[in-house]
């Protein structure tokens, strides 16, 4: 599913959070938003994810226009950098979690369960709590249950930020191969340029609420 969003504005009081920004992203691609804290990064993925409303502007996904359906109408999945998990459910139902909200029979999600948590790694990890994971085994699961619902759309806000760098390191690699193998369109909000390198087809710079350039990572930055 291709993401376009068109002539978005954003003002909190006279501070312009997005000032006219428009993006194509290409279906099945991996693109990240890179920017300084502050440059609107966020409130740009909030809005393609109907978490937020827009001053004016379009989003249009698949080719339909969005603006102004709410989050759930919009088939998309998400995972932010302080994901909440169910602490009190375990590995498999919060990955299930999606599934029987939407009232799937059991041995369907006992299938789906099975292939996400080997998908990311966590075969085995069925029974366990959140609190008996490691940080990056945490998202992990984030990822598996955003993926559970089989969205059209991914949006990642920092979702390693919380973690050390080797952790953050694995993860990149681990988020370029699942995507290869899952290739939903997935936009990736970092202010960290090695990863937004290391991860994306193409990557949006942001500044100060506008987009700057938007290119391969091999057309905008000199690779040692
Ligand atoms: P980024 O994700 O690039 O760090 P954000 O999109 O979160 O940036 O925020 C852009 C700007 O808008 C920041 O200056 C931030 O302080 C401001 N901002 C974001 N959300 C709100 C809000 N709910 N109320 C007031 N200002 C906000
Ligand atoms: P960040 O710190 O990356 O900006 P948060 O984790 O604080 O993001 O979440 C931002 C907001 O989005 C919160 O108000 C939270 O309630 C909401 N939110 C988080 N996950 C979901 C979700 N899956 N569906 C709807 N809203 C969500």
């Amino acid at each position: 599913m291709s993401i376009s969003v068109i002539g978005a504005n954003k003002r909190y009081g006279d501070f312009a959070a997005l000032d006219d920004v428009s993006i194509d992203i290409p279906a099945g691609s991996l693109t990240s938003l890179l920017g300084p804290s502050g440059s609107g990064k966020s409130t740009l993925l909030r809005a393609i994810a109907g978490l937020d409303s827009l001053d004016s502007g379009t989003v249009v996904i698949n080719g339909g226009n969005v603006t102004g359906l709410s989050p759930q109408k919009r088939d998309i999945g998400f995972v932010f950098q302080h994901y909440a998990a169910f602490k009190h459910l375990s590995v498999r139902d919060n990955v299930a979690f999606g599934l029987k909200i939407r009232k799937r029979p059991k041995p369907e999600i006992d299938k789906k369960v099975d292939e996400l948590l080997e998908i990311v790694g966590l075969t085995g990890f069925q029974r366990r709590f959140p609190a008996q994971l490691s940080g990056g085994q945490r998202q992990r699961m984030a990822l598996a249950r955003a993926l559970a619902v089989d969205p059209q759309v991914l949006l990642l806000d920092e979702p390693f930020g919380a973690l050390d760098a080797k952790v953050r390191e694995d993860l990149r690699k681990w988020l370029r191969r699942l995507h290869e193998d899952v290739n939903v369109t997935t936009v990736l909000v970092t202010h960290d340029q090695q990863e937004a390198l290391d991860v994306s087809d193409r990557i949006a710079v942001l500044n100060k609420g506008r987009i700057e350039q938007v290119g391969a990572p091999d057309e905008l930055y000199d690779r040692p």
